[in-house]
């Protein structure tokens, strides 16, 4: 199965794809997490990308898609994936459509999660990172240690975006580049939308039914 999941930052895609990942047997791939790595391995891409990322603006198209198509050329993928942050503009979409007709495959399903801009300033400004990959939030989903991983004890991070000021860019650019692809898949009849100021596992159950109803 080949999905996408589409919504502003901080509706929960990331959280909302590793559940599904596990339970579909399918890989998870954001974009998001891969200048991430590349930030942290110190590449060029990953200084290129953090120009943008730490701007709130979107990393250019043709190097995104560049990043995607050596992804879903891994054996992994064959099965399927779950697309975490891309495609992210039109532009991105078309070269993704091209390339999958390339490899004779097809979208199955858009995830699209919708939450209000203020209950997403909310979540962002409040979320900490561990760099085993767990999420918390410090009001919502607090670690039992202050500041320090539930799991591993390492101690908790802000992502340099998730500032106030740069949660606000991203939401612009989310509401001027990302958002149109609702109407391009609508078009395509292959959305579908989900409340995610629901619970996590609320939404996890709605987006399961809505896949083995396909
Ligand atoms: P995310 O973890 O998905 O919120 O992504 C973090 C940042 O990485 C975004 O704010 C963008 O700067 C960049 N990014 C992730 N995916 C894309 C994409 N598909 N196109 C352009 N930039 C992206």
């Amino acid at each position: 199965m080949r999905i996408i999941l589409l919504g502003p930052p901080g509706a929960g895609k990331g959280t909302q794809a590793a559940v599904l990942s596990a339970t579909l047997k399918i890989p998870h791939i954001s974009t998001g997490d891969i200048f991430r790595a590349h930030i942290k391995g110190g590449t060029d891409l990953g200084l290129l990308a953090k120009s943008y990322i730490d701007a709130g603006k979107l990393v250019p198209d043709d190097v995104t898609v560049d990043i995607v198509a050596s992804r879903l050329n891994e054996k992994d993928c064959e099965p399927g994936f779950i697309m975490d942050g891309f495609p992210r503009t039109i532009p991105q979409a078309l070269m993704f459509d091209e390339m999958l007709e390339k490899f004779g495959r097809k979208i199955e399903a858009v995830i699209n999660i919708t939450v209000d801009d203020d209950v997403i300033i909310n979540r962002l400004s409040g979320r900490r990172m561990c760099s085993c990959g767990r999420t918390y939030h410090i009001k919502n989903n607090p670690p039992k240690v202050e500041g320090i991983c539930d799991v591993c004890n390492n101690s908790l991070y802000i992502r340099d975006d998730d500032k106030e000021e740069t949660i606000k860019e991203r939401l612009k650019t989310y509401h001027q580049q990302t958002s149109p692809l609702v109407d391009y898949y609508q078009k395509k009849g292959l959305l579908k939308n989900f409340d995610g100021s629901k619970p996590i596992e609320v939404t996890t159950r709605e987006i399961l039914d809505s896949l083995q109803n396909k």
